[in-house]
């Protein structure tokens, strides 16, 4: 099955890397490719010769969860499955949803009731998911969905599907063949903590394979109320605005782990305060507007900078993972009632000055 679409296939440009075979579904909406863009204000605020933003929101469902979910959804046509079912905190449940659409399969997903971002929840429903929520965390209804797909029920497609791994490393290439080498450093919000697992597996063989000559530290950023990996044990009832990363017993804790120890990096807090300054730092002085998870690696980074905590790291790459869009909610209580004046220039004119 070819893409119907003048874009590339992800699956197709990585197939050398990739557990693929010439009968897995070429499916494809877009993925991949996405914008490494330079943050002169960042580089200036922290002192570091070089910082890029990886804005994986530009992603056809405005996260990096597409590129491993087009892959988990291509194997899973493959094996023969009819439907997909996953936990999620909002943006795995977008992207199967559209995915699954795309290939003709049911798709179910169960969300932690009253957390997830208003955009992710409307995906998920307009890409017609069986949507439940469960009165419980992300990782009760992880539990859940593990023990419906160990019956045979659907095909999970969590990260613990190692075809999200495989799919979601290919951002680690694409930035080694945009700097035409590793950064030094790659700062990134850990949650269920398969994308740093992923990035790491993929620094490593792009070290192995020759896109790559040197290695990567890995720095990691949980919320401060959700820091099972900073504290060294599960949080039972995980709390932060960042609702991507309100996870308090991340399925890849080992390999995040393994990723920060291996490569000399680190995996530390954010505030929920450091988090909201980085995002509207990054939407009102870079001009990149993520969701609010997204701007942990950015809180990371200034917070590092502030401890001079970043020496001998000359070039960084921050991943902002979502689209600020998903999450309307968190952007506009930052102005909750808008001016409202009458149609003249006059009172429009004084309602700027009353702004400025
Ligand atoms: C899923 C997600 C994360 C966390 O990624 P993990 O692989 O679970 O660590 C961070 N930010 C956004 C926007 C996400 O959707």
């Amino acid at each position: 099955m070819g893409s119907p679409m003048a874009t590339t296939c992800l699956i197709d440009r990585y197939a050398a890397y990739l557990p693929v075979t010439p009968r897995t579904p070429r499916i494809a909406l877009g993925e991949g490719g996405t914008p490494l863009v330079r943050a002169p204000r960042l580089e200036a605020e922290t002192g570091v010769r070089e910082v890029w933003l990886k804005v994986e929101g530009m992603n056809p469902t405005g996260s990096f969860k597409d590129r491993g979910m087009v892959l988990a959804v291509a194997k899973a046509m493959e094996e023969g499955a009819a439907s997909v079912i996953c936990a999620s905190t909002g943006n795995t449940a977008a992207s199967a949803a559209a995915y699954a659409a795309r290939a003709g399969l049911e798709c179910a997903v169960v969300l932690p009731a009253g957390h997830v971002a208003l955009g992710k929840l409307a995906q998920a429903i307009v890409f017609g998911a069986r949507v439940i929520a469960v009165r419980g965390s992300f990782d009760d209804a992880l539990v859940v969905v593990k023990e419906l797909a160990a019956g045979g029920e659907a095909t999970l497609v969590n990260s613990i599907n190692p075809y999200r791994i495989e799919g979601q490393k290919t951002a680690a290439f694409e930035i080694c063949e945009t700097l035409g080498d590793a950064p030094d450093a790659l700062f990134i919000p850990v949650g269920n903590a398969g994308n740093i697992t992923a990035y790491w597996k993929g620094f490593v063989e792009a070290a192995r394979t020759g896109m790559a000559t040197r290695g990567v530290r890995m720095f990691g950023f949980q919320a401060a109320g959700a820091a099972p990996i900073v504290h060294g044990r599960p949080v039972a009832e995980p709390r932060t605005i960042a609702t991507a990363i309100r996870i308090g017993n991340p399925a890849s804790w080992k390999s995040a782990v393994e990723a920060r120890d291996a490569s000399g990096g680190a995996i530390e807090a954010v505030t929920d305060e450091e988090i909201l300054d980085a995002y509207r730092f990054l939407a009102g002085c870079e001009g990149v507007f993520c969701e609010p998870a997204s701007a942990a690696s950015v809180a990371g980074l200034r917070q590092r900078a502030r401890r001079g905590a970043l020496e001998g790291i000359e070039r960084i790459v921050c991943v902002l993972t979502g689209n600020g869009l998903k999450d309307p909610d968190t952007a506009k209580s930052f102005s909750p009632s808008l001016t409202e004046v009458a149609p003249t220039a006059e009172d429009v004119r004084a309602a700027i000055r009353a702004l400025s």
